[in-house]
């Protein structure tokens, strides 16, 4: 427990305006948006600039203090939520919201941590840039956490990961060093790429105070379509052809079951299906350039009648209009809420190679079938990636606690095939508490000794997030 002395300490070193210790103004940073973890902390401190959370870690190394770093707090693992003990202070970067500078000629965005994802994009787009990292969360979670956990989201398949778009970082270590690294290079060949070992380390190893964002052209064509397929092979098929056909412009290409749909149509008020005919897979596929001639939505004409040709597309709807365009996303973005209406869901966030995608679904939907009758898998996503959000929908009527509880055992099996196909058990919302003992148990012990080296190595106090992505010893 951290002592009164610690926390006056630490209270001094932000100023007044730079904690919250009452129960009330502390709340919602102690539960995550699903209520699957809550905990309790010492105190919020929320420092406004690199020195003070380098005061703030000069303390908590010296005193033992653990800190569990947060941004938006919009993270699906728990990795930003203190544990129950009431032992741990929570560091907030929400007033580490500045701007820093814009290099045009260069592309580049430098930010400090607590900058939302869409304040990144705005400003990106003010200098007729795109940042391209896109969220369900985009309007509340922070470029910091962004890195932090190597985000993922919709683009993906064109721009990477969020460890992809990084040039350079700022990293307050376990001890209150600062390693600034603020650099926008994109050639820098200088021994080990220390970045890397931070970005996707959910703040065990360090706490990401700024960032030097790679910025793109901004598309100025989309094309975007929502077509029937008839499987999931055919989805994967028709990927690999748009892609020939349009030179590597498909920006997004999302999957959607047909009971993915027919909840939105259920419960999203204004939603319907532009589809008439049933089908039982729908994929929202994107198209996007810097060529605004109108050639873009020719060849995305062209390429569906060879699609629909070749048998992978059944039905096809384009969006006419920026408004229609939308309404497609909506579609896409709301089937993780319209699934919370239809009783409990077990989720899992895996990837396999893209090439196994159609069999670890097929898979995967026999086994829990075969296990609880009447569940209703929901599979969906970035199916480019290989990345598919396995969510399982209780069965009609059943019990919703009985349901939940049977989760670990559906993971197990979803889980299982995962690995047999050479996949992930995380593929974009990392380890946090939620994986932190199964990843224990599946990666191999070279590969968990080598993340235990790097954690002894850079918080040898264990106080950064400790509890989170590995244990100690
Ligand atoms: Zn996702």
């Amino acid at each position: 427990m951290a002592s009164a002395e610690t926390l006056a300490r630490m209270k001094a070193a932000v100023g007044p305006k730079g904690y919250l210790d009452d129960a009330a103004d502390m709340a919602p940073y102690l539960v995550e948006r699903r209520d699957l973890y809550k905990g309790r902390a010492a105190a919020v401190l929320k420092p406004a600039s690199t020195a003070e959370v380098a005061a703030l870690m000069r303390i908590a190394h010296e005193t033992g203090t653990p800190v569990v770093p947060q941004g938006g707090n919009t993270g699906l693992v728990g990795g930003q939520i203190p544990f129950e003990t009431g032992d741990e202070v929570i560091l907030s970067l929400q007033r580490m919201n500045r701007i820093l500078a814009l290099d045009p000629a260069n592309n580049t965005l430098t930010v400090e941590a607590g900058v939302t994802l869409a304040a990144a994009q705005a400003a990106a787009e003010d200098a007729d840039r795109l940042f391209p990292l896109s969220l369900a969360s985009e309007g509340s979670c922070q470029i910091g956490g962004n890195l932090a956990t190597n985000a993922g989201g919709t683009a993906v398949l064109h721009y990477g990961n969020a460890r992809d778009l990084v040039l350079g970082l700022e990293v307050v270590l376990a001890d209150g060093r600062i390693w600034e690294s603020l650099k926008g290079l994109r050639k820098d060949n200088t021994g080990y790429d220390l970045k890397q070992v931070f970005l996707g380390s959910e703040g065990t190893l360090g706490i990401i105070t700024g960032a030097v964002l790679k910025l793109f052209p901004r598309p100025r064509a989309m094309a975007t379509g929502f077509v029937a397929v008839p499987d999931v092979e055919a989805a994967v098929k028709l990927l690999r052809l748009a892609d020939a056909a349009t030179g590597g412009l498909v920006t997004s290409f999302e999957l959607i079951p047909r009971i993915g749909i027919d909840f939105v149509v259920k419960h999203l008020p204004g939603a319907s299906n532009p589809l008439k005919a049933p089908s039982p897979w729908y994929v929202l596929i994107e198209l996007s350039t810097g060529d605004d001639s109108g050639a873009l939505a020719l060849s995305f004409e062209a390429l569906l009648g060879d699609a629909m040709e070749k048998g992978l597309v059944t039905d096809a709807a384009l969006a006419s209009s920026q408004a229609q365009r939308a309404a497609f996303w909506r579609m896409r973005e709301s089937m993780s809420d319209v699934q919370k209406l239809e009783g409990g869901s077990i989720k899992h966030d895996v990837s396999v190679p893209v090439s196994a995608v159609a069999e670890f679904i097929a898979r995967a939907t026999r086994a829990v079938e075969a296990a609880l009758p009447g569940i209703r898998p929901v599979p969906f996503g970035h199916v480019g990636d290989g990345n598919i959000h396995f969510n399982l929908s209780q069965p009609v009527g059943a019990d919703t606690a009985a349901y939940l509880a049977r989760w670990d055992e559906m993971s197990a099996i979803v889980h299982g095939i995962v690995r047999e196909l050479g996949g992930s058990i995380s593929a974009e919302h990392g380890i946090g508490r939620m994986k932190r003992d199964e990843i224990a148990a599946t990666k191999s012990t070279v590969e968990m000794e080598l993340m235990r080296t790097l954690k002894r190595a850079l918080d040898p106090k264990g106080i950064l997030n400790p509890g989170k992505v590995v244990s100690a010893g």
